[in-house]
């Protein structure tokens, strides 16, 4: 299946290639929120946050630390948000798993959904749901 990322990877299609080592590969988002929103990709082909390997998972988050400490201090940058979105609903549209670190100014704007407000007893019993499946799977976390 075709993928944009791989193809930047390949240098198939070009990108603003920020860094680079043997597991990563961080480049310019061609539609930023802010300038200097940086995109940050495992070389290897994954959808989602769930698919990356542990290992990988570990290489990608120390180079996304890295690079938005680079970021936020080259553009003098007041903080950052990493996010990653995940599925459809999600906002996720390039389904090659990616950080994105966008680099923010005061007063720059506001990134705050609506919240909720949990009705009595709800919280525990969306708490108790959770935990369940936590104890089902506690043996792969534990590997
Ligand atoms: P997401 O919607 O979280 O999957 O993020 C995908 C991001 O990739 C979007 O912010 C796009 O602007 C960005 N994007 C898509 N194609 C390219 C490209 N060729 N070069 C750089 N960024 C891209
Ligand atoms: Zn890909």
């Amino acid at each position: 299946m075709e993928c944009i990322f791989c193809n930047i990877k390949d240098r198939k299609a070009e990108a603003e290639i920020i860094f680079e080592d043997e597991y990563v590969l961080a480049f310019l988002d061609i539609q930023p929120v802010n300038y200097g929103h940086t995109l940050v990709i495992p070389k290897l082909h994954y959808d989602n946050f769930l698919t990356v390997p542990k290992d990988e998972l570990d290489k990608l988050i120390h180079a996304t630390q890295f690079i938005a400490g680079v970021v936020k201090r080259s553009l003098n940058a007041d903080g950052f948000n990493v996010i990653s979105n995940n599925g459809n609903p999600a906002g996720q549209s390039v389904y090659h798993f990616h950080f994105h670190i966008i680099p923010r100014f005061n007063k720059d704007f506001t990134l705050k959904p609506t919240t909720k407000i949990y009705g009595s007893g709800t919280m525990q019993e969306y708490g108790s749901q959770i935990r369940s499946l936590i104890s089902k799977y506690k043996d792969i976390y534990n590997g």
